[in-house]
């Protein structure tokens, strides 16, 4: 067992905290308040590589592993989950479905664009009727002469509105039920493709959720991505890797949130003396950073069995699970530590909060990864 970082992973850790806490840092409530998203530090993201992180380089990718990915989200997120999010989503979901399920033709033409940065990708599985049942999907894909007509919806879409590709899924086979949905690569300006209603959220400001509405659009055979009716399947599988990212985006809102509480601690004077003297802000101050570490330590552990290509499916989820409800608990705790200052937006801590409840719903709710989990634990005894 191996506990150190590489150099190489230290010096990455720098220069995304370095970059985050410049470019990023000085912006974050004025994009928060706004729902600003980030065109320019999305195109310098791509510069810097990270939003081909975990693609080879004759992909356009960085070639990095999911250790190296984590610590790119946790620093992102920690000075703001909005950038940290459009990250997670653009390479885990639509840049990773097309990457493991796409032909060397698809991957060519959509994947070297999304890895490089100079397109940004969103990913539709969720619809108004089918959320965590995923499986029913209703949105309809029906032959035609050398395609598909697609019809239906999507909702909760990170990146519908500034998406270049977007990978969505459809039904193709009603009667094989969740084998008989299949994903399609749909392109921006799609004839019958176009994004709808943007929600007005509560964290994640800066980050852009959208519906895609899919009317009548002929979609070619080229960009059926996977097999015919494997699209759930393969869904499920890409979010086994996601949830590894959305661990990272969690406990780099924690780590964020916790260090504003120590900060505070130290310079808030009650009684006479800083409050952090006082032994009830110190155990929760304790309580903050073992479960951090933990957390972190699951997350690390899932990105190192996906790293040599082991099956992560119950360590995603408890990483996944685990990391977000620390993630509110310590944002909630870091308010706490603020008082009165902490209920303002004068004070970091309840943005991180607004922030980190996503991570315990966004790719599977906590509800979601406690059935996958139970699911794996009782197939093992
Ligand atoms: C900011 C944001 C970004 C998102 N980005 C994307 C994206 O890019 N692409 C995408 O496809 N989706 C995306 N989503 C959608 C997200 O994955 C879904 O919101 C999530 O899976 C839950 O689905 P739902 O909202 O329909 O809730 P529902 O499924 O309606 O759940 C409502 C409640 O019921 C509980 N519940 C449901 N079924 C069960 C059960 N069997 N047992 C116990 N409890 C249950 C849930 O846990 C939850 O508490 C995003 C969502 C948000 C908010």
């Amino acid at each position: 067992m191996e506990f150190d970082y590489t150099p190489e992973q230290i010096h990455l850790r720098k220069s995304v905290r370095e970059f985050a806490e410049s470019e990023i840092g000085p912006h974050v409530m004025e994009w928060d308040e706004a729902q600003t998203f980030p065109l320019e530090v999305v195109k310098k993201l791509g510069q810097l590589g990270y939003l081909g992180s975990i693609f080879p380089e004759e992909y356009g990718g960085a070639g990095l592993g999911y250790i190296d990915y984590s610590i790119i989200i946790e620093e992102l997120s920690r000075v703001d989950g909005s950038v940290g999010i459009i990250v997670a989503a653009h390479n885990s979901l639509c840049s990773n479905h097309i990457y493991q399920y796409g032909s060397e033709e698809q991957r060519r033409k959509y994947l070297v664009p999304l890895a490089s940065g100079e397109h940004l990708g969103a990913w539709g599985l969720t619809e108004p009727s089918a959320g965590s049942d995923a499986s029913g999907t209703k949105s309809t894909a029906s032959r035609t002469v050398a395609g598909w007509t697609v019809n239906g919806s999507k909702n909760f879409i990170t990146h519908a509105i500034h998406a270049d590709t977007c990978v969505s899924m459809a039904v193709t086979d009603k009667a094989k039920r969740s084998k008989g949905i299949s994903a399609f690569i749909f392109e921006k300006g799609m004839k019958g493709f176009s994004p709808s209603k943007k929600e007005n959220k509560l964290g994640l400001r800066a980050s852009e959720t959208a519906s895609v509405v899919f009317e009548d659009c002929f979609v070619p055979d080229e960009q059926l991505l996977g097999e015919e009716g494997q699209g759930f399947v393969n869904a499920m599988e890409i979010l086994d890797g996601g949830r590894i990212s959305i661990a990272a985006l969690a406990v780099g809102i924690a780590q964020g949130a916790f260090e504003s509480a120590v900060r505070y601690s130290q310079e808030r004077q009650q009684f006479g003396k800083p409050i952090a003297e006082f032994q009830a802000i110190q155990f929760k101050l304790a309580d903050m950073a073992t479960r951090i570490d933990a957390a972190r330590l699951m997350m690390y552990r899932a990105a190192w069995l996906k790293d040599n290509g082991l099956k992560t499916t119950k360590e995603s989820s408890m990483a996944k699970l685990f990391a977000s409800e620390v993630s509110v608990n310590v944002c909630e705790e870091a308010i706490q530590i603020h008082g009165g200052y902490g209920y303002t937006k004068d004070y970091p801590p309840e943005k991180y909060w607004r922030d980190s409840k996503l991570c315990t719903i966004g790719e599977g709710t906590s509800e979601i990864q406690r059935i996958i989990i139970a699911r794996e634990v009782l197939k093992q005894v």
